[in-house]
């Protein structure tokens, strides 16, 4: 059967995961890390590098890299929101041609989608080299705060990386999926995820594969990075005055310094105190005067925890919202799941014991469970055992603008999906041909306080007094969260429906161009890995060998059926991995591998 995956497309890290054996297990890069980190880069001479490469990079060219694109897929491009992006990001944000964000690195302008493709391409790869043969079935995950517009985006990645997902799945559901089966769980769980750009808590009541979503609420601008932005802001501190304002206003200083931030926060998961030390801090502009300076400072957990406060403080108001929200209170909840590399830090962990009087769960690796539950759901929906029941909530209000800049909300935040509602509306004056319909998302009563997903155009009505034309307005709101709307004139039975996205996804002819674009990249790519897996196969062939000596061995000193048995498997698995030698099989290489390694290291799965 053709193999399918779990992807947790992280703003930070990624993950692709499998189910091996009825057991769900992350497959590894080509480098053997589990996580990959989410960054693209071009070198000088113009190479693609993808993860840790690209993070080394970034180091030392952080204009030829593009880290945390997540933070802005899907999302129109407005100046504020570049103006924002300039505290967290090293490259700028330009409008693109329908309004979607498209960005600048090494010297190129890109769509989001594009640099989103090509780390879904990375992940497809590895799954590729995993099992031998080509991979496009998946189950992909966002954050459950994610509106139409972002998981069309994402779906739209996907495609480019000639992927084909199954489902799109809310990252805090994939991860109650994950713990539930670890811990045999039942009952009412919160799952508290803080990534490195948005923080999402989803309550649930999970009950015999059922996983029934009961809130979801979180921080879409509150991750990691903004604990690191608070360190950046103590570095500049510290920056002596001469230099300040050129470090400040230069993108490869700002850079360096939140580099040196993000990895002194993860050194003070582990132990008391971090030293910083970063150099060349200055105007790097060309034509500069050459003159740069040098911070080496120390931080304490403690002074780390101080400049967190007002961060944590968000973190503990959304989880009271959610509660709220579900209407249950803190000690209701029977088992809080963390998620997202954040989690690892002792304080946050600190703060989610006190508020909720007990524990986090355990058992598995925080930044592993959206992908691990994103393969066990992708593997049910591949052989359609329906085990599993997913049933998740809209995560915002959805409503339509009206007269006087309010909105009048046909969707409220919460309610279980799918959702379909309706709502009949007048033109606003006699004479009008024209109806345009604003679709808003968001809590408040007030348009201005509310995102515009787009709007709706209903052309060719005759309207000649304002109640003679009602207009009926159906949202659609899939399982996926994708919103469909519709406006149908209820005296000519005219109707016109969009897909609110429509407006930030690119044109088809671009979408053409860079999948095939990223289909000779992963062709090449492809090509060398099958290599590479051909030219170290022979080595684990040895190492197979050595293993049947061994085994036969302590089978003669302690006979038994079972050591018996053992030698008979290992040497089954090397007559097979021969014969793929002996037809260049590289699908039934990765497959004697894999099931060597599950015989030799059980106990790493
Ligand atoms: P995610 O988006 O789930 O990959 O989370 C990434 C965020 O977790 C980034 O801000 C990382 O800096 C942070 N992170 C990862 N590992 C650790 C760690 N051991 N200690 C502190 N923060 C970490």
């Amino acid at each position: 059967m053709e193999p399918v995956i779990g992807i947790d497309l992280g703003t930070t890290y990624s993950a692709v995961a499998t189910v091996d054996a009825g057991k769900p297990v992350i497959i590894p890069n080509r480098h053997g890390g589990r996580l990959t980190p989410s960054v693209v880069g071009f070198t000088v001479l113009g190479e693609r590098v993808a993860g840790e490469k690209a993070q080394v990079l970034g180091d030392e060219a952080p204009d030829r890299v593009a880290p945390a694109t997540k933070r802005f897929i899907g999302r129109r491009y407005t100046p504020e929101l570049a103006h924002a992006a300039r505290n967290v990001v090293p490259y700028p944000l330009i409008a693109g041609p329908n309004g979607e964000v498209r960005i600048k690195v090494a010297g190129r302008v890109m769509p989001l989608t594009q640099v989103s493709a090509m780390l879904l391409g990375e992940l497809k790869l590895d799954a590729e080299v995993h099992f031998g043969r080509p991979v496009s079935r998946c189950v992909i995950t966002v954050p459950a705060n994610f509106n139409d517009g972002q998981r069309e985006a994402t779906r739209e990645a996907a495609r480019i990386a000639g992927l084909d997902p199954l489902r799109i799945v809310n990252e805090p559901t994939a991860a109650a999926i994950a713990y539930g089966l670890v811990n045999s769980f039942h009952g009412r769980a919160l799952v508290f995820d803080l990534g490195g750009g948005t923080f999402d808590v989803s309550i649930l009541e999970m009950e015999d594969g059922v996983y029934e979503v009961k809130a979801s609420g979180g921080d879409p601008n509150l991750g990691g990075d903004d604990f690191d932005a608070r360190i950046v802001q103590w570095l500049l501190a510290q920056v002596p005055d001469l230099y300040r304002e050129a470090v400040m206003n230069d993108r490869v200083s700002v850079q360096r310094l939140r580099y040196a931030a993000e990895r002194a926060k993860r050194a003070l998961s582990d132990k008391p105190e971090a030293f910083i030390s970063v150099s060349d801090l200055g105007n790097h502009a060309e034509g500069n005067d050459g003159r740069f300076c040098q911070i080496d400072t120390a931080l304490t957990r403690e002074f780390f925890e101080t400049l967190a406060e007002p961060l944590t403080k968000r973190c503990v108001a959304v989880c009271q919202q959610a509660l709220e929200a579900a209407k249950v209170g803190a000690s209701d909840i029977q088992a809080v799941m963390l998620v997202g590399g954040m989690t690892r830090v002792p304080l946050i962990r600190q703060i989610v014991s006190r508020f909720f009087g007990q524990k986090p769960v355990s058992g598995i690796n925080p930044d592993e469970a959206v992908a691990l539950g994103a393969a066990v759901h992708a593997a049910e929906l591949s052989n359609k055992q329906g085990h599993t029941v997913l049933i998740d909530v809209a995560t915002h209000s959805l409503s339509v603008g009206v007269l006087g800049g309010t909105v009048r909300r046909l969707l409220t935040k919460n309610t279980p999906v799918p959702a379909t509602a309706k709502d009949t509306f007048l033109p606003n004056r006699a004479g009008q041909t024209q109806a345009r319909i604003p679709v808003y998302q968001g809590e408040s009563d007030y348009a201005d306080e509310c995102t515009k997903l787009g709007e709706v155009v209903l052309s060719d009505l005759s309207v000649e007094h304002r109640s003679q034309v009602p207009i009926e307005v159906t949202f659609e709101l899939s399982n996926e969260g994708t919103l469909g709307v519709r406006a149908v004139d209820t005296t000519t039975g005219s109707a016109q429906s969009i897909r609110i996205d429509a407006r930030t996804t690119l044109a088809q002819p671009e979408v053409d161009k860079l999948k095939a674009e990223q289909a000779a990249y992963a062709t090449e790519q492809g090509e060398k890995n099958s290599k590479l897996v051909m030219d170290a196969f022979p080595r684990v062939l040895d190492k197979a060998e050595r293993l049947v000596r061994l085994l036969e061995q302590s089978a003669q000193e302690n006979p038994s059926p079972a050591a018996d048995a053992a030698v008979g498997q290992v040497k089954s698995l090397l007559a097979q991995g021969r014969i793929a030698i002996k037809l260049a099989d590289t699908a039934q290489m990765a497959e004697v591998t894999r099931l060597l390694e599950r015989l030799t290291a059980p106990s790493a799965r």
